[in-house]
């Protein structure tokens, strides 16, 4: 079997002195991991494209007996130079894209995953350096985007407005803001200020393109980071340490 599709290079590795290993998110096929062989040294295959961060367009075939794939031929779309150039930013970069490859990714929402990563590239490169909450956002959006669709706006059960909630939580297990009144009496419920459920409504309506223009004031940002950690870490299975994301 052979096919033409897009791809972001996630990692690459060497093996042997001239081949590859490439990691890629494609919008139709999830992440896949193919061989270059040559990948190091041929440029008229490869363009020399073959490298973290970069945007392609490649050709790729099953071996004979389906073992693995192997990649033919690349051609770079996008190697986004000025987050690349920016410390910060690609640091922002690094860290999206290792939550990436700890999420397990299915086909049925590789799309969606995959716009979302290049519209928050497309974003760092073009601005953005002034705000360091992208891998925050951008963890927030791959749950919104992976069939999770928490309620930020009335209690889960009264139904009662987040505007006219005294105290309001958001319940994890959940997924939803609750009044005191209705406030489950198990489960993690974590303080919700009005401020911190308007911004994740607003990032579930919106994309990376509206949020460079974002400020978001400490309190925010720490109630904000607490609720989409600990959503995340239920709904995704996946925990972060000082080394990446492992899943539990
Ligand atoms: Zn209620």
């Amino acid at each position: 079997m052979e096919f033409t599709e897009h791809g972001l290079i996630l990692k690459v590795g060497r093996f042997r002195e001239y081949d590859q290993w490439v990691r890629l998110l494609t919008p139709t096929r999830g992440i896949l991991t193919a061989f270059a062989f040559g990948g190091s040294r041929s440029r008229r295959r490869f363009c020399g494209c073959l490298d973290a961060l970069n945007l392609v367009l490649f050709k790729a075939r099953s071996s004979r007996n389906m073992a693995y794939l192997q990649l033919e031929e690349s051609t770079l779309l996008s190697g986004y130079p000025r987050l690349k150039a920016n410390l910060p930013k690609l640091g922002m970069a690094a860290n999206c894209i290792k939550f990436l490859q700890a999420f397990q990714l299915g086909v049925d929402t590789s799309r969606a995953v995959y716009d979302l990563t290049l519209a928050t590239l497309e974003a760092l490169d073009d601005g953005g350096e002034d705000q360091d909450f992208w891998p925050l956002f951008f963890r927030a959006a791959v749950a919104f985007e992976s069939g999770f669709a928490p309620d930020f706006k009335s209690c889960h059960l009264c139904g009662k407005n987040i505007e006219q909630i005294p105290s309001p939580v958001f319940c994890v297990e959940r997924g939803s803001v609750s009044c005191q009144v209705c406030r489950p009496s198990t489960g993690l419920a974590l303080p919700a200020s009005r401020g911190t459920m308007r911004l994740l409504s607003h990032l579930q309506a919106t994309g990376p393109r509206e949020w460079r223009s974002l400020r978001v004031v400490s309190e925010i940002r720490s109630e904000c980071y607490e609720i989409v950690d600990k959503y995340v870490q239920y709904h995704l299975g996946l925990r972060q340490n000082e080394r990446g994301f492992h899943r539990e």
